[in-house]
């Protein structure tokens, strides 16, 4: 099975290509074209049906996308779908770490809750089409910690394991993250899919 991903990331394909396993992943360039997609979805899912949907109606073919970001309880779920712009277009992820620490000065522990969400946009054919999510639960921390990962990823306590998302190995990033929740949901949905 091939799949086309609405991105231009080739990295972002090879990772979801190793998790769906047996399903060769192309980025739109690969496809053959690169449209200017507008990004105004209200909701993870909205975004990637959005992405989805615009290659669909270019190529016919097979397609998915995905959006994800950061939701913080205390803000009632902001950065969310604003998690890449949340302190100005063009801003490091150190600037958007202070923002989000500074929005959450004073916030005891318990009301830190917070996660990382993936939602996945996958058109198969005219009939098929539908959204899965995967989620990572954690608590922000009060200070940035780690090394690994981007973005969020060193504000992002993982109680269960006790560090941060940032001090996993990447190896265990990519088997815990909400992107390989997602995708594994993905690849459930791929194998009970009967094309005919
Ligand atoms: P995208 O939809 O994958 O491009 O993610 C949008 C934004 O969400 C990124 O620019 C990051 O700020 C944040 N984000 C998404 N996934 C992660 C992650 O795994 N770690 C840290 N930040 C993330």
């Amino acid at each position: 099975m091939e799949l086309i991903l609405a991105t231009s990331n080739t990295h972002k394909a090879e990772e979801f290509a190793s998790i769906l396993g047996g399903v060769r992943v192309l980025t739109m360039k690969e496809a053959g074209f690169s449209p200017e997609i507008v990004e105004d979805g209200a909701t993870f899912a909205e975004n990637a049906m959005i992405k989805c949907r615009a290659v669909w109606e270019l190529a016919h073919r097979p397609c998915f996308a995905d959006d994800s970001g950061l939701c913080v309880d205390a803000l009632d779920g902001a950065p969310g779908v604003y998690s890449a712009r949340y302190a100005g277009e063009g801003a490091s992820s150190e600037a958007r770490n202070e923002k989000l620490l500074r929005a959450l000065k004073g916030v005891p522990a318990e009301k830190r809750g917070a996660r990382f969400v993936c939602a996945i946009a996958c058109i198969l054919d005219e009939r098929t089409a539908f959204v899965v999510e995967g989620t990572c639960e954690g608590v922000i921390a009060e200070a940035p910690r780690g090394e690994h990962g981007f973005g969020y990823d060193p504000l992002l306590y993982l109680p269960e394991y006790g560090c941060t998302v940032a001090e996993l190995s990447p190896e265990k990033k990519n088997e815990i993250s909400h992107r390989a929740r997602a995708a594994a949901r993905l690849r459930e949905r791929l194998a009970g899919y009967n094309a005919d």
